[in-house]
């Protein structure tokens, strides 16, 4: 094939300015043969093909092969499908599993996405799978195969949604269908759990931070083909450059392109590609003196403009600046026109900027500044935006603390989760569905075990009589004395104080989560059976639990339910 278009047989693809020709491309069992649509290439064409055939003794697939047009008429495309006896391939088609020239703004490029995710989470939809588990496959399942989509394509908008919606049905579903109101706004549920959050990816995030990749790749040394097609069609700077912004995006660009060069536009405040990429000094020999920015924040073109705009080589390298004189470097320059004083006076700054610079024999190279050993990672990415992107303040830092500790602990992760909505005030109280607008039946908003105060997630489970009497009951188990404080997310501070012995305070904390989580299902039993509440009962209740609890996956020698109803801190202790 190459012999084929240096003998000028076949005319490949040109690109750009540099007139790059692209002819044929190879990975494993495909070929990909890209030409301008004239008689003469099919000839051409036809005849390796069956050369090929000759040669190897292998059979072209003709079934599986096909010829595609762009901008080629219908006649023409016909004639040739009939001349090399192949199919009319339509576009987009796939190679390498990418749709190759589908719009990635429409939805139906990204229907075999969410099938698939659709597909993996709602096969498991019903199952009993518990919030932490619910959590990990969400993340599992983002990190298999879409990633593939993700690093080539922008999401559009409705696309995210749809994501979302199938993810936070996943993610709330609970069991057969279960509770289906989104309690958690998704932009907080995406949070890290030391922030608050739960930890579950953001896929918006993660889509930027796969496309970010390739600005990346674009500065690494060395010259694949599909680098050489890009510069050729968008200009070098791609491979030296960090900051865009004063570059044009051409309007016959690729849609895949704009979203490239948007990347910089992803934080509003500021260029964060451009913030998050270094250069690291080593010889000088390949860094612009003037223009990238290799010492102090800027480029020194933006630091000192009006020594930029005299100096005689605006292009130069590092390198080009210094010269060795006996033991010492020094720094030299050249301008069009003898300095005035005041101009001297900036070189003297200059000078001073460029004091502490190192050379050394490596080449110079750039660094990802996210990231300790300065290579990109997804990840450092990932979690760079996802600050900036973290508008939704949740609770104080005091809250915030309780919240991250509140997942070390040995109770179940359903439980877990339900404390954490709890702390956020985001359970389905009688005065939360009040606020929500949702009709009650009778009483609509009276507390079970109290008349005539509102069924708040602090009465019900901190100031309600009845709250305080399960307290009570279990303080009384523990042989501490407690003042109730005025918040549930203090009153776990306060468990947390009452022992300097870690596997006792880890009791402690999963007692805490027992409490509130039998305090909510006798709270719904005696809702909707008409129990009644009786506040020994469910101490006693809280006991089993949580000695259940403990004996699964508290490191302890185990114990006798008697033993840890009389001194569950000497159980704890062993
Ligand atoms: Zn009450």
């Amino acid at each position: 094939m190459r012999k084929a278009v240096n003998l000028n047989l076949f005319k490949g693809f040109v690109i750009g300015r540099d007139s790059v020709v692209i002819s044929h491309l190879q990975y494993a069992d495909d070929t990909l043969c890209i030409g301008e649509a004239s008689v003469e290439n099919l000839w051409t064409l036809k005849a390796i093909l069956r050369g090929f055939e000759m040669t190897s003794g292998l059979k072209v697939n003709f079934w599986k092969s096909g010829l595609s047009g762009v901008n080629v008429s219908p006649t023409f495309l016909e004639m040739a499908c009939t001349f090399l006896n192949c199919r009319i391939g339509s576009i987009p088609f796939k190679y390498l599993g990418l749709p190759i020239g589908a719009n990635p703004k429409r939805l139906a490029t990204w229907e075999p996405l969410l099938e698939h995710l659709r597909g993996r989470l709602g096969s498991w939809r019903n199952k009993h799978i518990s919030l932490g588990g619910r959590i990990v496959m969400i993340n599992a399942v983002l990190n298999a195969i879409p990633i593939f989509y993700l690093s080539f394509m922008k999401m559009p908008v409705t696309v995210r949604k749809l994501v979302v919606r199938i993810q936070r049905e996943f993610l709330w579903g609970g069991v057969r269908g279960g509770n289906k109101i989104n309690w958690v706004k998704w932009s907080v549920v995406c949070k890290k759990k030391c922030n608050g959050g739960l930890g579950v990816r953001d896929v918006r995030i993660v889509n930027l931070s796969l496309l970010a990749k390739w600005r990346w790749r674009f500065l690494q040394p060395g010259r694949p083909l599909w680098k050489v097609v890009l510069m050729a069609k968008y200009g070098n700077h791609i491979s030296q450059e960090v900051d865009w912004s004063g570059v044009r995006i051409p309007i016959v660009a690729s849609n895949w392109w704009k979203d490239i060069c948007s990347l910089d536009k992803a934080v509003e405040s500021k260029n964060w590609l451009a913030d998050s990429i270094g250069r690291k000094l080593g010889n000088g020999l390949d860094t612009k003196f003037w223009t990238t920015k290799w010492m102090g924040n800027a480029p020194l073109a933006l630091l000192f403009p009006r020594l930029f705009s005299l100096s005689n080589h605006k292009e130069g390298m590092v390198a080009d600046f210094s010269e060795v004189v006996g033991e010492a470097r020094v720094w030299s320059f050249s301008w069009r026109r003898v300095l005035f004083r005041w101009e001297e006076d900036l070189v003297v700054r200059l000078r001073e900027i460029l004091a502490p610079t190192i050379f050394s024999f490596e080449s110079d190279k750039w660094v990802w500044i996210l990231e300790e050993e300065g290579i990109f990672s997804v990840n450092s990415a990932y979690n760079f935006l996802l600050e900036e992107f973290d508008l939704d303040i949740v609770l104080d830092s005091d809250g915030r603390e309780v919240l991250e500790h509140i997942w070390h602990s040995p109770a179940p992760s359903k439980v877990i989760a339900f404390s954490w909505q709890l702390l956020l005030d985001r359970i389905p109280t009688r005065g939360n569905l009040v606020l929500r607008g949702i009709p009650l039946s009778d009483v609509p908003w009276e507390c079970v075990g109290c008349a005539g105060k509102m069924e708040t997630s602090i009465h019900l489970f901190l100031f309600c009589p009845a709250a305080m009497l399960v307290w009570s009951e279990i303080f009384k188990w523990l042989g501490v004395l407690v003042i109730i404080p005025p918040s549930l997310s203090s009153l776990f501070e306060v468990m947390w104080g009452l022992s300097n012995n870690k596997k006792i305070r880890k009791g402690y904390l999963m007692i805490w989560h027992a409490t509130l989580w039998s305090i909510w299902k006798v709270r719904n039993a005696s809702l909707f059976v008409n129990g009644s509440f009786n506040p020994k009962g469910i101490a006693e209740d809280i006991k089993i639990l949580s000695w259940k609890w403990s004996l699964a996956r508290v490191k302890m020698s185990p114990c006798m339910f008697y033993e840890w109803t009389w001194d569950p801190g000497d159980c704890l202790r062993r």
